[in-house]
């Protein structure tokens, strides 16, 4: 049986659209705003990682819900949100015409698209260096992330002196 994951375009919409609008320009009244305007954001935390303070946050996070972070501004900038449900979810589906009835768990719509698993692509680990997954930030984000090639010290092959 087939299990097929899901995101809920409206409300991966609201946490996009959230990200961009914190990218650009970040205060108590930005995050307050953003928590009253989307139906399925308990709760954001706006975290410089360079002063270590905080430089916004509003709502009230509740335990069971889910929680997801990204990174902004070449990661200087860490956003959690905490969601009533991930607009990303996964479905079991039997037949083709199951699939017109996938709704969204969390607001019900049937706007939703199917997303590509994170696991069907398993690259070689003994040949290709592990990256990391951008499968879970939103297209807007996603696309401005680029991964470097950068190697740390620590990680180099050695050399034989
Ligand atoms: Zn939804």
């Amino acid at each position: 049986m087939p299990l097929f994951e899901y995101e809920c375009r409206i409300c991966r919409k609201n946490v996009d659209d959230s990200l961009t609008s914190i990218a650009n320009k970040v205060n108590k009244k930005t995050v307050s705003e953003l928590v009253k305007k989307y139906d399925n954001i308990n709760h954001i935390v706006v975290y410089d990682t360079e002063k270590e303070a905080i430089l916004g946050e509003h709502g009230k996070r509740d335990k069971d819900a889910v929680d997801l972070d990204f990174y902004l501004n070449e990661g200087t900038t860490l956003v959690f949100f905490n969601l009533g449900k991930n607009y990303r979810f996964s479905e079991l589906i039997y037949e083709e015409k199951d699939e017109n009835k996938v709704k969204c768990p969390f607001c019900d719509t049937k706007n939703v698209e199917k997303v590509v698993s994170s696991f069907a692509f398993t690259s070689d680990l003994s040949t290709n260096m592990p990256k990391p997954d951008l499968s879970n930030l939103p297209p807007s984000v996603r696309n401005k992330t680029k991964l470097g090639e950068y190697i740390e010290e620590k990680d180099r092959p050695k050399k034989n002196k």
